[in-house]
């Protein structure tokens, strides 16, 4: 049977940047920058994003991301929704490929806003990480990540963005548009009423 273990992914899963017409990161970029710049909202990874120099890119990384991480507004459903879960019995594991120095930052952020977890792991290795710590449903928003989980028959949830939705058809993987449905399919998954 399927482990009651969640792997929760962090950016672009519990922190909502809806408000921001094309993402958050996208807006800070341009105010750096002091211009508005094309962004490829098909692609997630920010370096191929643009048509701009990684040098540049990564001294706006440099400069804001604490004050990002630190701005970030989450996805007020997906507490109500973890909190919910946890109470049902299930062991909270956000896994994020944040860098490790922004732990005790990303720690603080997620129990400021209410957010129940067992453990927060950083890496990028997410698929190795979901074995390594039995995780039975993973929820993920990078088709890469999700793609690498899935194939070592890792259920998970992706939810629905515009640079994922390449991501062919798998039957490892459910599309979500937002947290109720999620709450939905982990509850139908693991039969509880
Ligand atoms: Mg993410």
């Amino acid at each position: 049977m399927k482990s009651k273990i969640l792997g929760v992914d962090i950016d672009g899963v519990v922190t909502d940047e809806s408000e921001y017409e094309k993402g958050l990161w996208h807006y800070h970029f341009c105010q750096f920058l002091g211009r508005n710049v094309e962004r490829n909202e098909n692609i997630y990874n920010i370096y191929e994003a643009y048509d701009i120099d990684n040098d540049i890119i990564n001294d706006f990384l440099g400069s804001i991301i604490p004050d990002i991480y630190h701005m970030l507004e989450p996805v007020k459903m997906a507490s109500k929704v973890l909190d919910f879960l946890y109470k049902k019995g299930f062991t909270i594991k956000f896994i994020t490929a944040r860098s490790e120095e922004y732990k005790r930052q990303t720690q603080s952020w997620l129990m400021e806003n209410g957010f129940p977890f067992d453990k927060l792991i950083h890496s990028e290795e997410k698929d190795i990480i979901a074995k390594e710590e039995n995780v039975g449903v993973f929820i993920e928003d990078y088709a890469d990540n999700a793609y690498k989980i899935a194939e070592n028959r890792v259920e998970v949830i992706l939810l629905d963005k515009k640079y994922n939705r390449h991501l062919e058809h798998n039957d490892n993987i459910y599309r979500v548009k937002n947290w109720d449905q999620i709450k939905n399919i982990i509850l139908d998954l693991y039969n509880i009423t």
